[in-house]
């Protein structure tokens, strides 16, 4: 199975390693022809190379729409060299075989993230570099078709192994990342005309991502995975620069997602905040004066569940905080940017991950939200939801005071971020007491505030952490039984969707236990 290489069509827009290569390939005494910018680059470089359009007789036209659709090297590309018709199809034509295709593609995905308008996007859909790489992927067991950068020095090194040939299993490699390039390509073109013509959810849709890291494992060890990322340029946790530590896993990569996208909902202009995730569900979200204010009174709201835990910040990393975060055990820290002693700090801890992003995703920016089920993928808008003060609705006989309202619109926000059933007290600007995930509603209030009285009992103060906090419900109350558990526990105001059947009943029971009640309208089921 192992082929020689002997000629090369060179076609690439991204013209990186491009000499270095071809250098390396005409030392193995492959011949090169490119399209007019490559075949420019490469005689720059000193090269010997001849022109496609001296190939094809044609010259490059239409704006360079046209340049290698031609018999000429779609035959070079796809003749299988064992069939006795092919060859002599070749032959009467004068069709020289191409063994090594080298295309890398219009930069399409990069035209639309620099906002460009819909002509030039459109003159950035490459036609002739796909045409050729599908064309010399289908002929793998002859051809060879490099579409990525990172393969170069493969391509070389399989050459010397194997005497300027290459093997089967190596083609069809090549061939395997060529048509996910491909596939990738149309992807993004359909996704950006969707766009372009505001259709939110066509008819057809696909997803493509690129391998940003393979894991040694899944969600448990006996599950294989990996991380692909989308090709946006949002600041978190697939951009992100790790400063130290191993590899992020995959329950890492879920978890810190969780924990900065919740801290990005508090803007850095409005104070530091703080958000500790276990299990993509917080155990602590805080404001505070200081970053290391704001982390500690976090981990205040629940200092058993902190323990390994995902701590995102909305300020760049100081050395008061990273001190403080050193004391316990963290996996990972992700935050906008990190001083340098704070980094000298991390550095005494080899586990502990850092990452930095740049900056704060924007919450309110649209995106797809994709989950998959057995046959399919469920869709949305990713929960970009947001409630302004003037929209939210008083509905109880006493209006919740400017320090209540403060910490049920904090609560509410952070209950955004908390599986459902959600459950949010929190009093000052931090969370007191948080109850996820539960079938019941009754169970999330009901647990919400025994985390309350436990950390009150654990720090030693006379009385629950929950006396004298709020309550945020991420949908209605169905029944007054919640919103009783919740005034119990020592909250003194409300704040949920409403829009139940039984509303009246449940403000009713809000009013006899002299809660301040607000509607918000807006549901934020988290599931
Ligand atoms: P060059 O810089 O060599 O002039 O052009 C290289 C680019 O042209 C590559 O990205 C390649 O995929 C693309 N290309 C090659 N042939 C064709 C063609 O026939 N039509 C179009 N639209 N693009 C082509």
């Amino acid at each position: 199975d192992l082929q020689p290489v002997r000629r090369a069509l060179i076609s690439v827009s991204d013209k990186t390693g491009l000499e270095e290569f071809a250098k390396g390939l005409a030392a193995r005494g492959v011949e090169l022809v490119s399209t007019g910018g490559t075949a420019k680059a490469l005689r720059a470089a000193g090269l010997d190379v001849a022109d496609v359009a001296d190939l094809t007789g044609f010259p490059e036209m239409m704006d360079g729409r046209v340049k290698t659709l031609h018999p000429v090297v779609h035959g070079g590309l796809l003749a299988l060299r064992d069939n006795a018709e092919h060859v002599s199809a070749m032959e009467a034509h004068d069709i020289a075989p191409i063994d090594l295709l080298v295309v890398n593609l219009y930069p399409f995905e990069a035209t639309v993230a620099a906002g460009a308008d819909y002509d030039t996007t459109i003159e950035n859909i490459d036609i002739g570099g796909p045409a050729m790489i599908r064309a010399a992927a289908k002929n793998h067991a002859f051809v060879n078709v490099v579409v990525d950068v990172e393969d170069y020095d493969a391509v070389l090194a399989e050459m010397d192994a194997n005497d300027g040939q290459t093997g089967l299993a190596f083609r069809q490699k090549l061939a395997q990342t060529a048509y996910a390039r491909t596939g990738a390509y149309d992807a993004a073109v359909s996704t950006w005309m969707a766009g372009a013509i505001g259709e939110a959810m066509p008819r057809r849709r696909v997803f493509a991502g690129t391998l940003r890291q393979e894991m040694r494992y899944g969600e448990n060890p006996h599950q294989a995975a990996a991380f692909y990322t989308d090709g946006r340029d949002v600041p978190g946790v697939a951009s992100a620069v790790q400063h130290q530590g191993k590899a992020l896993s995959y329950n890492n990569i879920n978890d810190t997602d969780a924990a900065f996208n919740l801290v990005a909902e508090f803007a850095p202009e409005d104070g530091p905040a703080c958000a500790i995730i276990k299990h993509a569900n917080p155990s602590g979200v805080a404001r505070g004066e200081t970053l290391a204010d704001a982390f500690r009174r976090a981990f205040d709201c629940d200092r058993t569940s902190a323990f390994g835990g995902i701590v995102a910040l909305n300020r760049p990393l100081d050395a008061e905080t990273a001190r403080l975060i050193t004391e316990i055990f963290t996996e990972v820290v992700i935050a906008p940017d990190a001083g340098e002693e704070a980094k000298q700090i991390f550095a005494a801890k080899k586990n502990l991950r850092l990452l930095t992003t740049g900056g704060l995703p924007d919450p309110r920016a649209a995106a797809l939200a994709v989950r998959q089920v057995s046959g399919g993928w469920l869709v949305q808008d990713q929960d970009t939801g947001h409630v302004p003060a003037s929209d939210l609705k008083v509905v109880t006989k006493r209006a919740p005071s400017e320090a209540e309202l403060a910490d049920m619109r904090f609560a509410w926000t952070v209950a955004k971020h908390v599986k459902s059933n959600a459950i949010v007290y929190a009093k000052d600007g931090a969370t007191v007491g948080i109850g996820a995930g539960q079938m019941s509603r009754l169970d999330s209030s009901t647990i919400a505030a025994l985390k309350a009285e436990r950390m009150a009992g654990a720090m030693e103060l006379a009385e629950s952490t929950a006396v004298g906090s709020v309550v945020a419900s991420d949908a209605f109350f169905p029944f007054p039984d919640g919103l009783l558990a919740a005034a119990e526990a020592g909250a003194t105001a409300v704040i949920q969707p409403g829009g139940s059947v039984r509303d009246d009943e449940v403000i009713a029971a809000a009013d006899e236990a002299g809660l301040a009640m607000v509607f918000t309208g807006m549901r934020h089921f988290r599931h």
